[in-house]
C-alpha cells in the first residue's frame, strides 16, 4: 500500500509549524514502534511495522484560515490532496479554525482534521454543534505530546488512505453495476424489439396462412368435387382406377394441408375450441364406421364402446375430438394388417359440472418399440423413414393431437408392443349440459348421412369467381333439379337479386371487386327496408365462428362434401318455405 501522507498545518504561529514538523520528522522510539505494532494488528501488516525509520510526511504550511482553504483546494485540483490538516482555532484577523474547517468540509468532506489549540475558545460541545458529529475530527491541546501527535498523524493518514481506497472500490462497483444495468437495459430493449418483430412476423404468417388456406382449398374443392362427379359417370375400368387414385392423392394432399394449417394456428396461439352440445357416442360410432368403410381388403374387426355412465350429451368441441379420433383411427388402420381395431370411451372422473373422459383406439398392428415411443408426439416425427416412405404422412398428426388435447385440459399417451399392437389414448375434460338449462340442439353426425334427393324448387344464386368451382356447384345442384345462376363477383350478386327472387345464395368470401362479406352486408342493409331475409350460405376455406354476426345464415367449409352441401341447402330452403307459407 502506497500511503499518501500529505499534511497541511494551518496556524498563525510559525513556531507551531516548526514543532509539528520536528516531531513528525523525529525517528521512532520504543513507544512509537509499540504503537505501530498495535496499529498493524488493527489495520493489517503495513510498511510501518518493519520500519523504525521516521515516516516521511510531506508537509505544507498555511497561516490563515482562508489561505488553508485555498491550499486544500489547489492540492485537490492538482490531484495530490491532503489526508490530514492540523488546524489552529484562533487566527486573527481572518476566519477562525472552526470556520475554516466548515468551509473545507463543505467542499472536501473526506479530509481528516486535528484541531490544535492552547485556549478553549470553544467547548467540545460548541465545536460539535457547529461542525456536526464527525469521525474525521480529533482535538489536541497545545503543548503537544510528541508520541500522541506522531501517532495521530500516522493513524489518521492511514485511515484517510483506507477510506479513499474504500471509496474508489465503491465507485468502481457502482460503475460496474451501472455498466451492467445499462447492458441489461440495452439487452431488454433489443429483446423487446425482437419480440415485437417476432410477434409481427407470426401475425403476418398467420394471416398469410389464412389467405393461403382459402387459396389452396378453393382449387382443392374443384379438384375433389370434379373427381367425385367424374366417378358418378360411366367410366372404363382403367379410367375408374385412375380416377380413384387421383381421389386418394387429392385427399392425402388435403390432409397434409389441413395438418400444416392446424399446426400453424396452434403455434400462433390462434386455435380456439368450440363449446357446443354434441352426442358423444354418435361421434365414436360414426368414426369407427368411417374407418371401417375405408378399410379395403384387410381382415380387421372394428368395434366401438362408450361407457354407459357418460351423459349422452356433452359440451365441447366435437370437430376437434373427431379429428383426434380420426388421426388415431387412420393410423391404426394404416399400421394393422389383421385383427381388431376398437374405439373406447371411459369415464375417469365426474363432478356436478364436468366429466373427465379417456378416449382410446387400440389395434393389433405392428406396434412401436420402446425407443421410438417417446418421440411419437413430437413435431415432424415419424418412427423411421421406412414408415414415411411406405405409409406417407407429414408426421404432424400426433403432435397436433397432443396440442389439441392440451387445449381440452387433457393428456395423450400410448401403450404399445412390437408385433402385438398399440393403444393410443387421450383424456379431455368436457362440460355437462345443465339440467335446468335450455333445450339442447344436439349436433350429431347423422347430418353427414346421404339423403334421398328431394324435388327441388326455387332458384339458387352461386356467387363464386373460380371457374372450376362454378362448374362443380352448378353440376351438383342441377343434378338435384335446382335452377342455378352464377355470379362471379359481389356487385353482380347485388344487382342480380334486384331482378330475380332467389331462394338462396351460396356466397364465396373472396371475390374480386366486391367480396362476399361486403356483398352480404349490403344485402342485409337493403333488407331492413323490405323486411325480407334471403338465406345466404358462406363458402369458406377456413372456419368462421362469427358468421351470424357477419350476416350469413350458415357456412360450408371448402373442400366440401357433396352431401353436406345439399343438406345445408335443403335445411335453409325448407325453413324459407315454411316461413313464406305462414300468414303474415
Ligand atoms: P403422420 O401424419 O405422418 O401419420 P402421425 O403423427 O400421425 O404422422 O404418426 C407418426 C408416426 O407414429 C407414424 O409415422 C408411425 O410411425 C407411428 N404410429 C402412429 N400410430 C401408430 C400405430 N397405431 N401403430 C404403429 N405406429 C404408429
Amino acid at each position: 500500500m502506497i500511503t499518501n501522507r500529505h499534511i497541511l498545518i494551518v496556524d498563525d504561529n510559525e513556531s507551531i509549524h516548526q514543532d509539528i514538523e520536528a516531531i513528525l520528522a523525529s525517528p521512532s522510539d520504543a513507544t512509537d514502534v509499540q504503537l505501530a505494532e498495535m496499529e498493524s494488528e488493527l489495520f493489517g501488516d503495513t510498511e510501518v511495522i518493519r520500519n523504525s525509520e521516521p515516516i516521511q510526511y510531506e508537509i505544507d504550511h498555511a497561516y490563515q484560515g482562508e489561505e488553508g482553504f485555498e491550499k486544500v483546494k489547489k492540492a485537490e485540483e492538482d490531484g495530490h490532496p491532503y489526508s490530514l490538516i492540523y488546524m489552529d482555532v484562533r487566527m486573527p484577523p481572518g476566519i477562525d479554525g472552526i470556520q475554516a474547517i466548515q468551509k473545507i468540509w463543505g467542499k472536501y468532506p473526506h479530509v481528516e482534521v486535528v484541531i490544535s489549540t492552547a485556549y478553549s475558545d470553544y467547548s467540545w460541545d460548541q465545536i460539535i454543534r457547529r461542525l456536526g458529529t464527525s469521525d474525521k475530527l480529533l482535538f489536541m491541546k497545545k503543548p503537544f505530546d510528541a508520541t500522541a501527535l506522531k501517532q495521530a498523524a500516522l493513524t489518521l493518514t492511514t485511515k484517510w488512505q483506507l477510506q479513499q481506497e474504500a471509496n474508489q472500490y465503491t465507485e468502481k462497483l457502482e460503475y460496474e453495476v451501472a455498466k451492467r444495468t445499462r447492458q441489461l437495459e440495452n439487452f431488454m430493449a433489443d429483446y423487446k424489439k425482437m419480440k415485437e418483430k417476432a410477434e409481427k412476423a407470426s401475425e403476418a404468417k398467420s394471416s398469410f396462412l389464412a389467405e393461403m388456406s382459402h387459396e389452396i382449398r378453393t382449387p382443392m374443392n374443384g379438384l375433389l368435387g370434379m373427381n367425385e362427379l367424374l366417378l358418378d359417370t360411366d367410366l372404363s375400368e382403367e379410367q375408374r382406377e385412375y380416377t380413384e387414385m387421383a381421389k386418394v392423392s387429392a385427399e392425402t394432399l388435403l390432409k397434409i394441408i389441413n395438418d400444416i394449417l392446424d399446426f400453424s394456428k396452434i403455434e400462433a396461439g390462434k386455435m380456439e375450441l368450440e363449446a357446443v352440445p354434441f352426442n358423444l357416442s354418435d361421434i365414436v360410432k360414426t368414426l369407427s364406421h368411417l374407418i371401417e368403410k375405408s378399410n379395403t381388403g384387410k381382415e380387421i374387426i372394428f368395434s366401438s364402446n362408450t361407457d354407459k355412465k357418460i351423459p349422452a350429451t356433452l359440451i365441447g368441441d366435437p370437430v376437434r375430438i373427431r379429428q383426434i379420433l380420426l388421426n388415431y383411427g387412420t393410423n391404426a388402420l394404416k399400421f394393422t394388417e389383421e385383427g381388431r381395431i376398437s374405439f373406447n370411451v371411459e369415464l375417469l372422473a365426474e363432478d356436478s359440472h364436468t366429466v373427465e373422459l379417456k378416449f382410446s383406439v387400440s389395434d393389433t398392428g405392428m406396434g412401436i418399440s420402446a425407443d421410438d415411443k417417446y418421440k411419437l408426439f413430437e413435431k415432424f416425427s415419424q418412427v423411421n423413414t421406412f414408415t414415411s416412405r411406405n405409409y406417407g404422412g407429414s408426421g404432424l398428426g400426433l403432435s397436433i393431437c397432443k396440442q389439441l388435447t392440451q387445449l381440452m385440459g387433457g393428456e395423450v399417451g400410448v401403450e404399445s408392443e412390437v408385433d402385438k399392437g398399440s393403444t393410443f389414448w387421450f383424456t379431455a375434460i368436457l362440460k355437462k349440459v345443465e339440467s335446468n338449462g335450455h333445450p339442447v340442439d344436439v349436433n350429431n353426425d347423422k347430418k353427414e348421412a346421404p339423403q334421398p334427393s328431394s324435388p327441388a324448387t326455387g332458384k339458387i344464386l352461386i356467387a363464386e369467381d373460380d371457374m372450376g368451382n362454378q362448374v362443380l356447384f352448378k353440376n351438383i345442384l342441377e343434378k338435384e333439379n335446382y335452377i342455378v345462376d352464377v355470379a362471379d363477383n359481389g356487385l353482380t350478386v347485388i344487382e342480380a337479386i334486384e331482378h330475380t327472387p332467389y331462394r338462396l345464395i351460396l356466397m364465396d368470401l373472396q371475390m374480386p371487386k366486391v367480396d362476399g362479406l361486403q356483398a352480404t352486408a349490403a344485402i342485409r342493409k337493403k333488407e331492413k327496408n323490405t323486411g325480407k331475409s334471403i338465406p345466404i350460405i358462406a363458402l369458406t376455406g377456413s372456419m368462421i365462428k362469427d358468421y351470424k354476426s357477419l350476416g350469413f345464415d350458415d357456412y360450408v367449409l371448402k373442400p366440401m362434401k357433396k352431401n353436406h352441401l345439399l343438406q345445408i341447402i335443403r335445411k335453409w330452403m325448407d325453413k324459407e318455405s315454411v316461413q313464406s307459407s305462414q300468414p303474415q
